[in-house]
């Protein structure tokens, strides 16, 4: 059950995780990108642990948000927004809690909206190539760190159509997508707190 502490915990985790890796996420950005992902996400980590110890949000839907503004503001470069778009959206709720139909529910809608802003799909070498099997993973009650360390992986042979990446065509093939690997610390972080 996803409760406004859980959700905090689980977001905490996530920032502790992106500034741990943050020079490991900008070595994935190098090869097909600007080298800079770690860093961006990195920045925005530490400003959302500001923000939740300065705001307190204290409900489900005001910590989505705080999460999805503080993302889309101190984010530099196209991560920013699509994260924050998937966090304001999933900010539309009203429950008090969320149970796991509850919570795939809202992560489908964040997924929507991050395609949205990013003119983006599946099988285009972006994050949506992690949230798309681990939505599915979850709605069949089988998601482990395992199976999304599989699917960061296999970004690797995805041609990149979309982002920076896109640039470089068939270079892009052979290299892990950055924001996969930052939306699989999403979800690791969110398994490792409990909230299904
Ligand atoms: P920038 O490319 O502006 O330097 P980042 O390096 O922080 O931004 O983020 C790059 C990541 O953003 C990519 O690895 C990819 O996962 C994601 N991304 C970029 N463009 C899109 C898009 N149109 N749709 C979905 N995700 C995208
Ligand atoms: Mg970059
Ligand atoms: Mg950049």
């Amino acid at each position: 059950m996803l409760t406004n502490d859980k959700l905090i915990d689980w977001l905490t985790l996530f920032a502790d995780e992106l500034i741990a890796n943050k020079a490991y996420l900008s070595d994935l950005d190098s090869p097909i990108g600007d080298g800079d992902h770690g860093v961006n996400m990195a920045r925005g980590a530490t400003f959302l642990k500001e923000a939740f110890s300065e705001k307190q949000p204290q409900n489900i839907s005001e910590t989505l948000k705080l999460t999805g503004m503080t993302l889309l503001s101190k984010v530099g470069g196209a991560s920013g927004p699509l994260y924050g778009s998937a966090f304001i959206e999933m900010s539309k709720v009203t429950e008090e809690k969320l149970n796991s139909e509850a919570l795939i529910t809202n992560l489908k809608n964040g997924m929507a909206a991050v395609g949205k802003r990013g003119k983006s799909t599946v099988g285009e070498k972006t994050m949506l190539d992690v949230w798309d099997p681990v939505i599915k993973s979850l709605e069949k009650n089988e998601l482990s760190s395992e199976a999304i360390t599989t699917f960061v992986d296999k970004t690797k042979d995805i041609l990149a159509t979309k982002g920076r990446a896109a640039f470089l065509g068939d270079r892009s093939i052979g290299h892990i997508d950055p924001g996969a690997a930052s939306s699989g610390l999403l979800f690791s972080t969110m398994l490792k707190a409990g909230v299904l």
